[in-house]
């Protein structure tokens, strides 16, 4: 489902990505950890577009992200085709990032009227189906001002899925939650799990890792250091620089 092949990138002088190569398959959960800095969330914006790579390519259900090839070139595609293939690959981020001035309905329903020109009325129906899904079928008028952060953040699950995406990225979706909205979130994303949903999650949450992933991805220093199942990769790191990441986060 995603082939990430050879991926690099720079912010001016810094190599952040230093030649990525990843593969998740249709119906798996691969976990990213690693030390801040190391680069999983410029990979993850990657491999939607948000960032623009150097070199190296990626594939989502076998399309080229970002450009298209004619004979052995790359062409960049056109903002209005990028934002196209982007509906297809969900992004929810620390922050939730929903629109304030919307309500939650709104805020699910305003992607697939507007970027996919679904008819309002079947976007209403699918969007209350999601609240359904994430627990908050109570919300549908209130603001996302008016909602805790866990709340908020099974919002933006939702409305990524409005999109009915082929992959979801979820970069540190806990991180910005007090410790007692964690699991709610976590739940949540298991359930996708459990329903075959292809997702690549950059998060600290070893427990949700071991829980839930089919492979974990530990980089560090722009590099896939180690990868593998979690009982490997967390329970018998091959590489120091694993261990001791590990024996922080633990
Ligand atoms: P964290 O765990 O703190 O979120 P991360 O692994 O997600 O870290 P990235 O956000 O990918 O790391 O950043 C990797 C490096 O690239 C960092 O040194 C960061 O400062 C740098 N970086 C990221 N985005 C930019 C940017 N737009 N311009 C310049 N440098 C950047
Ligand atoms: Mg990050």
């Amino acid at each position: 489902m995603v082939e990430i092949r050879s991926v690099h990138k720079s912010f001016g002088p810094l190599e952040v990505l230093k030649g990525v190569d990843l593969d998740v398959r249709a119906g798996e959960v691969a976990v990213v950890l690693g030390p801040s800095g190391s680069g999983k969330s410029t990979l993850l914006r990657s491999i939607n577009h948000l960032e623009k790579v150097d070199s190296g390519t990626v594939s989502v259900d076998g399309t080229l992200v970002g450009y298209r090839r004619s004979g052995d070139k790359l062409y960049e595609l056109r903002e209005r085709e990028i934002l196209r293939q982007r509906t297809d690959i969900g992004f929810v981020f620390q922050n939730f990032n929903l629109f304030p001035h919307l309500t939650v309905l709104d805020n699910l329903t305003e992607a697939p009227v507007s970027a996919l020109r679904r008819p309002k009325k079947d976007a209403l129906a699918t969007a209350v189906k999601l609240l359904e899904r994430v627990g908050l079928a109570d919300k549908a008028d209130a603001y996302p001002r008016q909602l805790s952060g866990g709340q908020q953040q099974r919002v933006a699950i939702a409305r990524a899925l409005a999109l009915e995406p082929k992959l979801l990225l979820f970069d540190e979706p806990t991180s910005a939650l007090d410790p007692e909205l964690v699991g709610e979130v976590l739940d949540v994303i298991k359930d996708l799990a459990h329903q075959g949903t292809t997702m690549i999650v950059v998060t600290h949450e070893i427990g949700f890792a071991r829980e839930v992933a089919d492979t974990v991805v530990f980089m560090d220093g722009g590099r896939i250091i180690e990868q593998g199942p979690p009982g490997e990769v967390l329970d018998n790191p091959r590489h120091e620089r694993t261990k001791s990441f590990l024996s922080k986060v633990l």
